[in-house]
């Protein structure tokens, strides 16, 4: 089949409120022809399907539920003249900037002067997370859950089980409830007090799940505590929640160099990736964060693709790569540069693979200390953390990876 050709401007991959944000101000400030693709029929991404309060910031004047902040950051993209098609996939590369993808209208091959991938994050499935047992139906994750509970209007079932204690694990309890599911439990298998009460719902902690059971529909989840014991929940719907991806299918078939410790391209305070003209933000950079922070990297990513598409923008690969020891998970911003550019709020964002008690973070080059900073709280898995960007201008151009230290 043949692919109609053309060209844009800027092309932006995903219309969630990373990508409909960077569309709104590269529209606004007369970047030339900027077209957003989103692969889902309606545009918005992630807060689409996500019914509760929170998602906050300059949009929504103190806060909206997710459909509403979905609506508005649609509206503030086509307002600003961005042009916004859905249901259409970007599936490869067939050049430096040019992009293949298939839609209602057909197969397309896109050339831009500057690429844009907001291609945010997902949960892993069960699959992912090698979950042995049956394959039976009634098995989700939260985006799963809250699509076919918002968006599809489905029914659950009647009991179930929630895998993980994530601040997602809650709004999971909080979508089954809505839908008149019981929630048996919230298993994780960090440690802690092994029963707890949390939500009204009983939190099973240090327990892992060693399978699932049920052909014609989930009938139990199976577990081993970490005191040897074993047990299987019943239920017939269990919800893996958590543990996000990026996803970095589009990035990764471009060759586009990815962090070992976020998965997601390896990016500067520019949001550049190491393929020049092609820029990452949101959440495919740092699974996960808050729309509003995917929103603010939109809005940011506009001046660089402007210095780019003006012939300004300085060359890629300048900056010192920045590397973590564990139990420190990634850090994001993970190159310094370009030049002296700082990251947004003039801060890195962290994450650690195991809670650390008002940790002390070290950062080094070539054995030399550039800074350090006592956390005023815990560091616990899942959620972010900061460092300050104050060291920056003592970082050596031409030295070692800079490395960051939790003491
Ligand atoms: C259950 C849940 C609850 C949350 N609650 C809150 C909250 O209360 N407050 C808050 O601030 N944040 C919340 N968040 C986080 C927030 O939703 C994310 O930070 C935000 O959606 C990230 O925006 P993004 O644009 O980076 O990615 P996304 O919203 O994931 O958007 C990415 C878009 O890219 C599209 N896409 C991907 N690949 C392609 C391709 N190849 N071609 C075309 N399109 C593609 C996807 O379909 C998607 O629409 C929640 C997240 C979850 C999962």
């Amino acid at each position: 089949m043949t692919r109609s050709e053309r060209t844009v401007d800027v092309l932006i991959v995903g219309a969630g409120p990373a990508g409909l944000a960077a569309g709104a101000e590269l529209a606004a400030a007369g970047a030339g022809r900027i077209e957003i693709l989103e692969r889902e029929q309606e545009a918005g991404g992630i807060p689409r399907h996500c019914h509760h309060g929170g998602f906050g910031g300059r949009l929504t004047r103190g806060g909206a539920d997710g459909p509403a902040y979905a609506r508005r950051s649609v509206a503030a993209a086509v307002d600003a003249g961005a042009g916004l098609r859905t249901g259409v996939t970007v599936t490869g590369w067939a050049g430096p900037r040019t992009v293949e993808t298939t839609g209602p209208g057909g197969l397309e091959r896109i050339t831009a002067g500057a690429v844009v991938l907001a291609t945010g994050a997902r949960e892993r499935p069960r699959s992912a997370r090698l979950v042995p047992g049956s394959r039976p139906p009634g098995v989700h994750t939260t985006g799963e859950l809250q699509q076919a509970v918002h968006l599809y209007g489905q029914r659950i079932g009647t009991r179930a089980v929630v895998i993980g204690d994530e601040p997602v694990s809650h709004a999971a309890v909080d979508t089954l409830r809505a839908a008149g599911v019981h929630v048996v439990a919230v298993v994780t298998d960090r440690p802690g007090t092994p029963f707890r009460v949390r939500q009204r719902t009983p939190l099973l902690t240090g327990a892992t799940v060693t399978g699932l059971t049920g052909r014609t529909r989930l009938s139990g989840v199976s577990l081993r505590h970490d005191d040897g014991r074993t047990t299987t929940l019943r239920c017939d719907t269990v919800v893996f929640t958590g543990d996000f991806v990026p996803d970095h299918e589009l990035a990764r078939r471009g060759g586009i160099t990815l962090d070992p410790g976020t998965r997601g391209p390896a990016y500067d305070a520019a949001y550049r990736t190491s393929r020049p003209g092609v820029f990452a933000v949101g959440n495919l950079l740092h699974a996960v964060e808050r729309a509003g922070v995917a929103a603010d990297e939109g809005r940011a990513v506009a001046v660089s693709v402007l210095h780019r598409l003006s012939g300004t923008d300085e060359p890629f690969g300048s900056g010192r790569p920045l590397v973590v020891d564990a139990p420190l998970r990634w850090v994001a911003p993970n190159l310094t540069g370009p030049g002296g550019a700082r990251p947004i709020e003039d801060r890195f964002v962290l994450r650690t693979a195991r809670r650390l008690s008002r940790p002390l973070l070290v950062v080094s080059q070539d054995g030399r200390e550039l800074h350090r900073q006592r956390l005023l709280l815990p560091a616990v898995p899942g959620r972010p953390f900061h460092l300050t960007a104050a060291w920056l201008d003592r970082v050596d151009p031409h030295g070692a990876p800079v490395r960051i230290t939790a003491l």
